[in-house]
């Protein structure tokens, strides 16, 4: 076949001279292409070296090569290291900075060739050099910024981000994968993966079935108990990635992995919480249905005269216990309501001078049946508000009811009714056991009651729905007590003023 070649050429051989060789070569601009002697002396000179080093062939040819090479290759020895190798081993290749005319710099790709006569002595050197300046620049640029992306993930500290090879092993490890996993880097690079998961879920080929899910949808996500390095669990977030070089190769996964035991655990309670406002909810509704007929034959039975004191004493009492156990569970529907936000309001200008004589009325007989003392301050110019008027007398009525009901007998109580700035104040002080001040905070939480006295009968529900109902109403309270004994605690409405209607 071989043979053969020299025949098939398109060109005969002796149509290409030397001549033509030489204007080829002096031709290229794209790269500097010159011949040296065997000592590095330049003997030729072709239009892209003129171009790329800026020397016309009468500078230079002549000079030794050794003039492009900057100062510490210089010293280096670089160049007739080049050249020994060159001969030694028929070519040499390198990258590097060398010098134009101008002293500027370019980043260079040279490969110089030993050239020898039939009888193999060495005449001289051919020298090619590109100049691969942008090239460089943009390998720089890419270096760079793949420096950075990679100390950016290996900083993210709340993230685990590494990479798993396509059979699943840890190639890379960042802050946060240490900081979640409690791994440094050197103990678990090229350890397996499943390593993060508790034995049943290795057991179940779980982990592996992930990479492949992975693998056939681009990416997966999971949640699930992983384990760190001690062997405790957290609850994990977790999406796997797979990953492809330009050609569509699978090359590995990028895991991210976030530690979501807390938020879970938030969940549960919200849910938890979720599912006990609607158990009472649907519990004050089962409860409240009966009272309503029974209601009536009490009313029923206080119209009738009854020959037997026995008899109207227990109607009494059933009467007075039902008044109390429709307040409890009228106040377990009103949570209910508030909470899922079915509550409206009826808003109206109300005069709230009303509205403390009305509640003042209704919890009179409880501050009578304890023998309080009872002092009240109205301000003189009318107060009015934007309110739902039942909602008001709820709210004035039970914080006098608190006061009547925790101020031992023979206790004195205050209401008064002023003006502050743009807004009314109610304020009902007492001179009960008070508040210690570690309470203080809490008692406006559901419920919540300080010590739980069965003679008061309460469900730590009525200041919880007296401060929802006053933000409804778009004012706030506050309670305030030492928390002595015999000093009391005052409690304070402010709601919004507003002017008095005209008629
Ligand atoms: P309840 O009265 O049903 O227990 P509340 O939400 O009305 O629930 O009150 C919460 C707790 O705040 C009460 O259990 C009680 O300990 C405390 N408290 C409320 N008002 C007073 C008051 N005037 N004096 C002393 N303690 C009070």
């Amino acid at each position: 076949m071989q043979t053969n070649s020299q025949a098939t050429l398109p060109v005969p051989a002796d149509h290409v001279d030397d001549a033509m060789f030489r204007l080829m070569v002096d031709a290229v601009t794209d790269y500097a292409i010159f011949l040296l002697d065997v000592d590095g002396h330049i003997r030729s000179w072709n239009a892209g070296a003129q171009r790329i080093k800026g020397y016309a062939p009468e500078d230079i040819i002549g000079r030794h090569f050794s003039i492009f090479y900057p100062e510490e290759l210089l010293a280096d020895d670089l160049p007739a290291r080049e050249l020994r190798i060159a001969s030694a081993e028929g070519r040499f290749e390198d990258e590097g900075w060398r010098l134009r005319k101008d002293g500027s710099r370019f980043w260079a790709n040279v490969v110089i060739t030993a050239l020898r006569d039939r009888d193999g002595r060495l005449v001289g050197f051919s020298k090619i050099t590109r100049d691969v300046s942008e090239r460089r620049e943009y390998e720089e640029l890419l270096r760079r910024s793949e420096e950075r992306f990679r100390l950016l993930v290996e900083g993210v500290r709340d993230y685990a981000i590494f990479m798993l090879d396509p059979q699943g092993n840890i190639a890379s490890w960042n802050a946060g994968a240490q900081q979640t996993k409690g791994y440094a880097a050197e103990e678990i690079i090229g350890r397996h993966f499943s390593t993060f998961y508790p034995p049943d879920v290795i057991a179940s080929g779980w982990p592996q079935r992930e990479l492949e899910l992975a693998l056939a949808h681009g990416s997966f996500e999971d949640e699930g108990w992983r384990l760190r390095k001690d062997g405790s669990r957290f609850w994990a977030g977790v999406v796997i990635t797979a990953l492809r070089d330009h050609e569509g190769r699978h090359i590995g996964f990028a895991k991210l992995t976030r530690d979501l035991t807390e938020r879970r655990r938030v969940r549960t309670l919200e849910d938890e919480g979720r599912r006990i406002t609607t158990f009472v909810a649907m519990l004050g509704h089962e409860l409240r249905n009966p009272l309503a007929p029974i209601m009536n034959a009490v009313s029923i039975m206080q119209l009738e005269h009854l020959e037997s004191a026995r008899l109207r004493m227990c109607r009494d009492i059933i009467a007075r216990q039902l008044q109390h156990m429709v307040r409890l569970i009228d106040d377990l529907l009103d949570v209910g309501r508030i909470t899922s936000g079915k509550i409206t309001l009826d808003l109206q200008p109300v005069p709230l001078a009303e509205i403390v004589t009305d509640a003042i009325e209704m919890v009179q007989p409880l501050i009578e049946q304890h023998r309080h003392a009872l002092s009240v301050t109205l301000d003189e110019a009318p107060v009015w508000v934007m309110g739902d008027r039942a909602r008001l007398l709820q709210v004035v009525s039970n914080l006098l009811n608190n006061a009547a009901k925790y101020t031992p007998a023979r206790g004195r109580i205050e209401v008064a009714l002023r003006r502050s700035d743009a807004h009314a104040e109610v304020s009902i002080r007492d001179n009960g056991p008070g508040i210690a001040p570690q309470h203080l905070k809490d008692i406006f939480n559901l419920f919540v009651q300080v010590e739980h006295r069965p003679d008061t009968g309460g469900l730590g529900l009525g200041l919880s729905l007296v401060q929802q109902l006053v933000t409804l109403h778009r004012g706030e309270i506050s309670a305030f007590s030492s928390g002595e004994p015999g000093k009391g605690s005052e409690f304070v409405v402010r709601l919004p003023l507003i002017a008095a209607p005209a008629d």
